[in-house]
């Protein structure tokens, strides 16, 4: 099951989908569902919604979601680079010295480099004393181009989303990317879901999967919702820190975060699920934190909810889980689904 998972990790890391262009990561998922045997759609706002048993009454919902951080062209400068606006929280330090693909609404891409305006070393001012924002960075673009006006002949404009190159690799067991928040649960929900159909796995309840598109902004899972849904589990990236338990080997049961806590009894049932499969798991806070099951339950729908995922270090940044944390996030949801 390793090689299936990480098969579909990469693949969904590999393909962009920065927070608001998320088209090619939902054709991707609602073509491989297709593949499996499934009917998924997709609601309005774009979400993919995968029926895996169906049903109206006492339903369970796991979300990922596949939106990542990213950029946007905020203007183009008189030197035909672009300044940009952070898609999503991080800091733009994170991003330094990164290729990028720049991809305009007509569909067009190209590629270049994300990097504080003067980067040399060699030249007269020192980059170490650079603030890294939006003011001191820049994205260059691979192409001959030195004024706004050759720039806009490219057909780059304002409003054009930038992607970070994902950097996808896997070393000794560590699962290295950009974007494994949430592509790496991603991957999960996929695996399990042709577990479910290859091997006739018995659901106990009715069972949806959601593929979010928003949640890095905050309303992924906000709205459109199947009917019946009684408990939502969100399984995003287990947050890794110093005073935390959960490392990248390990499940992260999530106890409370920025939202305030989770549901009291589901999160007993996954910590119950996970003592009696012995899978290496932790609870922990997140400090600062929100799940797309946190605004499931903002905005008024009456779910239980939970919020569950393997540990992911140096989250939003160059981001490594491993897959001992995959495989025990894995079990421990295929376990609390067929038991
Ligand atoms: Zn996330």
């Amino acid at each position: 099951m390793t090689e299936q998972i990480l098969k579909y990790i990469k693949d969904l890391c590999e393909t962009p989908s920065p927070t608001g262009y998320t088209k090619r990561a939902e054709k991707y998922l609602m073509e491989e569902f297709e593949k499996m045997g499934y009917k998924p759609y997709q609601n309005h706002k774009g979400n993919v919604i995968v029926p895996i048993k169906e049903g109206t009454e006492n339903g369970l919902l796991l979300s990922a979601h596949v939106d990542t951080l990213g950029l946007m062209v905020r203007s183009i400068k008189a030197n035909g680079r672009l300044r940009v606006t952070a898609l999503g929280g991080y800091p733009l330090a994170y991003g330094e010295q990164e290729n990028v693909t720049i991809i305009t609404r007509s569909g067009k891409e190209y590629t270049g480099v994300f990097r504080i305006n003067e980067p040399a070393v060699h030249g007269s001012t020192d980059p170490k004393e650079i603030t890294r924002d939006d003011k001191n960075m820049e994205v260059v673009i691979d192409e001959i181009t030195n004024s706004a006006e050759e720039t806009e002949k490219l057909g780059i404009s304002a409003g054009d989303f930038i992607a970070y190159d994902p950097r996808f690799r896997v070393d000794n067991g560590f699962v290295k990317s950009r974007h494994l928040d949430d592509k790496a649960s991603a991957g999960v929900l996929m695996a399990l879901a042709k577990d479910i159909k290859e091997n006739n796995i018995n659901i106990n309840r009715p069972l949806y999967l959601a593929f979010t598109i928003y949640e890095e902004v905050g309303h992924g899972a906000a709205s459109g919702h199947p009917e019946g849904i009684t408990d939502m589990i969100a399984v995003d990236m287990g947050v890794v820190y110093d005073d935390l338990k959960t490392d990248e080997t390990k499940v992260s049961i999530c106890a409370k975060d920025s939202s305030g806590p989770y549901n009291y009894d589901l999160t007993n049932e996954l910590i119950e699920e996970a003592k009696a499969n012995d899978i290496d798991y932790a609870i922990d806070i997140y400090p600062l934190y929100g799940s797309d099951a946190s605004a499931a339950v903002a905005s008024a729908n009456d779910f239980r909810h939970a919020l569950v995922g393997s540990g992911v270090a140096a989250s939003h940044g160059y981001e490594r889980t491993h897959v001992n944390g995959l495989n025990g996030l894995y079990k421990l949801l295929k376990s609390y689904i067929s038991k």
